[in-house]
């Protein structure tokens, strides 16, 4: 049984690299005065490196409650949630937040930009939170305010930017501290089909120029034929998602 180990090829990665974001026999059930209601019932997901991962569902089925529980937000009453290959169930708060802020970029359907704050020094702030000095976040900002294709709106509060260039900031500054996954709420769901598909289109260039992974919930059918694979909920489960 004493085989070689198989060496590692540099071009292909994701042969050795762990999935990004595992969750195995995930269960989170919410107590309501009708009683338990178990939203998710034994998920079972892997989101590799790269790939790109539409969660398509009618309202009401679990599409917030598995990105808070993947992105760290809500603690699973059953399962594990590994991300990068490191599990988070037996990690302490402050632990878990640490984690969460390193390695998940998050979206919501609202911008939940500062308002007293420019564009640029809303992406800014998490760097320095993190520990870069003022110039190298401001460089990183503009980059990628450049790569959302707003640079020239850099010195605009939130008021003075149209909704989709509030979603363009906002997916800046998801991605500002360099996590390995983008988690997103229905992140073009206030826009109109036009803005929706720009919007769509500079982040999926983003997450394919950095290598990061991304998991989106949508409703936007033609959106999530765009990307690498499509999941459901049945049942509390994840399953693969028909597109038409
Ligand atoms: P979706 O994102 O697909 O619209 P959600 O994950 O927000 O669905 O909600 C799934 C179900 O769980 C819904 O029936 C919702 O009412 C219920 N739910 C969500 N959060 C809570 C909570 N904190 N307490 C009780 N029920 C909740």
């Amino acid at each position: 049984m004493n085989q070689p180990a198989s060496p590692r090829l540099p071009d292909e990665p994701g042969v050795v690299a762990p999935p990004v974001l595992a969750l195995e026999g995930v269960v989170r059930a919410y107590v309501t005065a009708a009683g338990t209601l178990t939203v998710l019932n034994g998920v079972e997901l892997t989101v590799k490196p790269g790939e790109l991962v539409a969660l398509v569902a009618p309202s009401g089925v679990g599409k917030s409650t598995l990105l808070h529980v993947a992105g760290l937000l809500e603690k699973p009453e059953a399962g594990e949630v590994r991300i990068n290959g490191r599990t988070a169930s037996g990690l302490n708060d402050l632990a878990r937040t640490a984690m969460r802020r390193r390695d998940i970029g998050f979206v919501y359907q609202f911008h939940h930009l500062l308002p007293e704050f420019t564009a640029l020094e809303n992406i800014v702030m998490p760097q320095m939170i993190a520990g870069l000095g003022k110039s190298e976040a401001e460089a990183r900002a503009r980059q990628l305010l450049g790569y959302m294709r707003i640079e020239a709106r850099a010195d605009h509060r939130p008021a003075e930017l149209s909704g989709g260039e509030q979603q363009r900031v906002a997916i800046a500054r998801a991605v500002a501290n360099g996590p390995r996954i983008l988690m997103a709420d229905e992140p073009t769901g206030n826009l109109d089909p036009k803005t929706s598909d720009h919007v769509f289109a500079a982040l999926d260039a983003l997450v394919r120029q950095s290598g990061l992974s991304a998991l989106i919930a949508t409703h936007n059918m033609a959106l999530a034929a765009r990307m690498d694979r499509a999941i459901t909920l049945k049942d509390g489960k994840v399953v693969p998602a028909e597109i038409a």
